[in-house]
């Protein structure tokens, strides 16, 4: 700072800084006005059963849509919220969106399902995200056993024992747990059975590797082989096509979740895909190629 007067790489470097700072800044005063006016919107991404190919529940990932209708992904909000402490007011509208959801279309006659909905590490810090989770449910009348937090690795790692604490606060009340993004953070397997997990969730980066050589797929077998004798459920996230499908579906996991079946949808067009779903008695199968 004392360089100011001094050679121009400086001074680039300082205005460079300054220019991050202040779109920082203005990120963050917009992104206060968008909790204030409600800009978010909440998608649904189906999860399939396998061999079924029936839906049989979604994950929750919420939008920001900009006031010229175009949508930003949480990748690009959702670190800044978690910093600014406005992760707190926009992970209850999603929980309690997701629960209202979902309770809408099993009243519809589209369920059972499950909703997931993603936590962060400062709403699993937060004291009171259990009793936050057990009065929504109660509000949206969701069966306990509809709903599952989507937790990582590494903000389970933080804190472990106050992370068991919470964690068993959500299965007493009957919910379930699983584990996003498994085998990219560093949780030691020896942890794995003191959790009260339900499922484990295959993160993209191994369903990505399926036909492309060996290491990928050992890895998901061992986590299928892990999932079975803990006795947890296991989705394949990202899953874009039939090779990777019919490769889990032969190796026993239970759910998908990709591009191949259904990108994350709004509200509406989620219904209309269950509407299709139950109507056709599933969803399509391979696509023959010729
Ligand atoms: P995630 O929980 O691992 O969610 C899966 C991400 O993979 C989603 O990205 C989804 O759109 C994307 N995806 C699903 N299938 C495919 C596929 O076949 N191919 C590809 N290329 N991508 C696929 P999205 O919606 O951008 O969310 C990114 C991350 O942001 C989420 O990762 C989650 O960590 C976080 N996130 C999203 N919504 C929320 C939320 O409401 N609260 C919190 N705390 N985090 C959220
Ligand atoms: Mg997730
Ligand atoms: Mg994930
Ligand atoms: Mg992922």
């Amino acid at each position: 700072r004392m360089k100011t007067q001094g050679g121009d790489g400086f001074r680039f470097y300082t205005a460079a800084m300054g220019e991050k700072a202040s779109q920082r800044l203005s990120l963050e005063s917009q992104l206060r006005k968008a909790v204030d006016n409600g800009e978010f919107i909440l998608f649904h991404q189906p999860k399939v059963s396998i061999p079924e190919r029936r839906i049989v529940g979604m994950e929750s990932l919420i939008r920001w849509r900009l006031p010229d209708g175009s949508m930003v992904s949480p990748g690009a909000f959702i670190p800044l919220a978690e910093e600014t402490g406005l992760i707190a007011p926009m992970g209850e509208w999603v929980l309690q969106t997701a629960c209202r959801d979902a309770q809408a279309l099993n009243e519809a006659g589209f369920g059972p399902l499950h909703v997931a909905v993603n936590l962060s590490g400062r709403q699993f810090q937060h004291g009171d995200i259990a009793k936050f989770v057990d009065a929504t449910l109660s509000q949206t009348r969701l069966s306990p056993k509809r709903l599952e937090l989507e937790i990582t690795e590494s903000i389970v790692m933080r804190d472990v024992e106050k992370a068991i604490g919470v964690m068993n606060q959500f299965k007493e009340m009957g919910a379930g747990i699983a584990v996003d993004d498994f085998g990219t953070g560093y949780s030691s397997l020896s942890y794995l059975k003191r959790f009260p997990l339900s499922t484990l969730k295959i993160d993209r980066a191994f369903v990505m590797g399926v036909g492309q050589g060996e290491g990928d797929e050992a890895i998901i077998l061992a986590i299928l082989g892990l999932a079975r004798s803990l006795g947890l459920k296991v989705v394949a996230e990202g899953v874009e096509d039939w090779t990777q499908a019919s490769f889990l579906q032969q190796q026993h996991c239970d759910m998908i979740q990709g591009f191949l079946f259904s990108k994350p949808l709004p509200f509406d067009e989620l219904k209309a895909l269950l509407e299709q779903d139950r109507q056709s008695g599933g969803l399509p199968g391979p696509e023959k190629e010729s």
